[in-house]
């Protein structure tokens, strides 16, 4: 069983603040598009590309699952939803929650890379960097975290906690 942590890791109102300089970060660099990966993005996506409002800023969503990690450039990636997305000559913002051990985000970018974009770059909320077991780097992260496992704020264990506004840390019950 798991327990959460008594208070919360990044409050809502620290990651609106956090949302607010992101945002500005990313208007330099003007996205034509965004591509936002489900599920754990979900809300990250919403408050971020209101933050970025443009007429012409479009916004797809897609889904990716990953198996673990391949170097192979097919890698062990299913993705879904890009079926009619046309990204070719635009400059593209991709979207996920958090960057773990990266093969998720590595094996999305060698996707990506090979339908004609003009500019990819790439953005999380979380990053937790000792986790990392490819050599990946997001363009845009919202915040640093240590190696924990957390929930909250669009982010699931076993599809729930998602609703909550604050992100909190899981542990088992023996404070683990
Ligand atoms: P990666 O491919 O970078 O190892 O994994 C990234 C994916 O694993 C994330 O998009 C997310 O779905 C999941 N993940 C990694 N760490 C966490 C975490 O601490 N909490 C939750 N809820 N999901 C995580
Ligand atoms: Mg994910």
């Amino acid at each position: 069983m798991y327990k959460m942590s008594e208070k919360p890791l990044i409050t809502a109102t620290q990651i609106a603040e956090r949302l607010d300089t992101l945002a500005q970060e990313i208007k330099a660099f003007h996205p034509e598009i965004i591509l936002s990966v489900l599920t754990g993005s979900y809300i990250f996506t919403a408050d971020l590309s209101r933050r970025l409002s443009s007429p012409d800023l479009q916004i797809k969503f897609i889904k990716a699952s990953s198996y673990g990690c391949s170097t192979e450039s097919s890698g062990k990636l299913e993705v879904s939803g890009l079926e009619g997305i046309d990204i070719c000559g635009k400059r593209v913002l991709v979207i996920d929650d958090i960057l773990d051990t990266g093969c998720t985000m590595e094996s999305l970018a060698k996707i990506l890379n090979g339908m004609g974009a003009s500019l990819i770059k790439t953005c999380v909320l979380l990053n937790k960097e000792s986790r990392r077991t490819v050599d990946f780097h997001a363009d845009f992260v919202g915040f640093e975290i240590e190696n924990e496992f957390v929930v909250g704020y669009g982010l699931d264990y076993a599809n729930n906690y998602r609703t909550f506004p604050d992100i909190w840390t899981l542990r088992d019950e023996n404070g683990k």
